[in-house]
């Protein structure tokens, strides 16, 4: 089971589905954190505004319930980001207040994450890469933060806070809910049309519509999704947090080519994902490919080689999902006043700080009020489609395999790969 799930430490609240045909001023289809930042937003803009979230399954079924819980100011490519950052940094302070006012479970705590060096390869490409505001760790001020067996030095930023994911979102849908927002659960929306959204036993009537079901989206060119798999321990003694560290909470990474990224758990567990799942032909998403067995072993080992203390401790939770990768890796956040429909995602695994900020964009967007953030590089950003099949398939898992063989490289020979070299002009998993 998923950790989160497991750990809410109270039972979700079940609500009813979409049984009559109703009207709105505007329906949000997908209640996890894009849908419902849109709809906080829209509230706070406008408090008469009658709001329906229509959401296939329960709250935080999509990835808003099982993610890694970096709240962080990470953006999937480089284009635009210069002028999107300080927006991010803001929307992960908003977020903090947020938490500390309504939820306090949800355990936001802003301590910057830490990426870490093992190989000389790793070294070369942080120490390439470090931007002002970043600090350079020698391997003693790494070391003091986080115990990994065989760190060279790390990379410190600030902007990056961990989060409990589970109570944060279905936090917000309680605050939503009470300002008088009407969610409806289990209620798949399966047409939309300008004005019109319809489920398999009632619609809603609306003049704006919101997409927010990230990498549930329909057209398989639009996306290719990624498998992202994690694994949590049962809660550590103090003995072995005093070997590992991370008094602060700060979320961590290993500077490999393959995503991978660890946070100390409110519950004291060590919870880390990974990617390395292989893509399923069509853009298809199972079920059973979150639970990949030799993906959730792989991070294990990765685990064991960071911290072998844990090698005595047991791994109670092993889950995944899937993140949407656009083509050209460019995160959208789209509103046509013509036909009234809205959408927003493609986050590449970057999708808590920046949802909050998409469905901020759009209610400012929807609602036709001033900010600087509706005129932000990803705003009606249209991104290419992905290559038809057979390519999209032999491509996106070639990259995955070659990933995985540029970190191999880099183990073995300790120089830059020439491997990464080739693929990062090609595409990255
Ligand atoms: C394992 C994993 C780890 C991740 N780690 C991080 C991390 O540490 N930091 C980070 O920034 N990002 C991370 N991400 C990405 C991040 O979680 C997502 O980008 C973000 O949560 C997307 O939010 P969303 O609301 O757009 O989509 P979702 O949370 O996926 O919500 C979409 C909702 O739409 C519903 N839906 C779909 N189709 C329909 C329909 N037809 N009708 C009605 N409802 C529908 C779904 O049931 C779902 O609840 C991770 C993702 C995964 C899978």
């Amino acid at each position: 089971m998923n950790l989160w799930d497991d750990t809410l430490f109270y039972n979700p609240k079940e609500r009813a589905s979409l049984a009559h045909d109703i009207d709105a001023d505007v329906v949000v289809i997908g209640g996890g954190f894009t849908g419902l930042w849109s709809a906080y937003y829209l509230k706070s803009l406008d408090s008469t505004l009658r709001i329906v979230i229509l959401e296939g399954e329960r709250i935080g079924f999509g990835a808003s319930g099982r993610n890694g819980g970096w709240c962080s100011a990470l953006y999937p490519t480089s284009a635009g980001y210069a002028d999107i950052r300080p927006h991010l940094i803001e929307s992960i302070d908003e977020i903090g207040s947020f938490a500390r006012e309504h939820a306090p479970e949800v355990g936001f705590v802003k301590s910057g994450t830490i990426t870490i060096a093992r190989n000389r390869a790793q070294l070369a490409r942080i120490q390439g890469a470090t931007e002002p505001h970043q600090t350079y760790l020698s391997k003693g001020a790494l070391l003091g933060r986080i115990g990994v067996k065989g760190a060279l030095g790390g990379l410190y930023t600030p902007d990056c806070a961990v989060i409990h994911p589970g109570r944060l979102v279905r936090a917000l849908a309680q605050y939503v809910e009470n300002s008088g927002v009407t969610i409806y659960e289990k209620s798949r929306v399966e047409t939309i049309e300008p004005s019109l959204v319809k489920t398999k036993t009632a619609s809603v009537r609306a003049n704006s519509i919101i997409k927010a079901t990230e990498v549930f989206s329909q057209n398989p060119r639009s996306h290719a999704p990624i498998y992202s798999l994690m694994v949590a321990t049962e809660p550590l003694s103090e003995e072995i947090w005093n070997e590992i560290g991370l008094a602060h909470r700060e979320t961590f990474s290993e500077a490999l080519h393959l995503v991978n990224y660890g946070q100390r758990t409110i519950d004291n567990r060590l919870a880390v994902g990974g990617r390395g799942a292989r893509y399923l032909f069509g853009s298809k998403l199972r079920a059973k490919r979150e639970m990949e067995y030799r993906v959730h072993q792989e991070i294990i080992e990765l685990v064991h080689k960071w911290f072998p203390a844990l090698k005595r401790a047991k791994f109670t939770h092993r889950w995944g999902g899937a993140v949407s990768i656009p083509r050209d890796w460019h995160p959208y956040i789209n509103w046509d006043r013509t036909s009234g429909i809205a959408r927003a995602g493609g986050y590449s695994g970057d999708g808590v700080t920046l949802s909050h900020l998409a469905g901020k964009t759009l209610a400012h967007l929807i609602l036709e009020k001033e900010h600087p953030i509706t005129a932000l590089p990803h705003v009606n950003w249209r991104n290419p489609l992905w290559e038809p099949e057979p390519l999209r398939w032999l491509g996106v898992n070639g990259s995955v395999l070659a990933t995985d063989l540029a970190d191999r490289e880099e183990d073995f020979t300790r120089r830059p790969s020439l491997i990464a070299k080739t693929l990062n002009s090609f595409i990255r998993v």
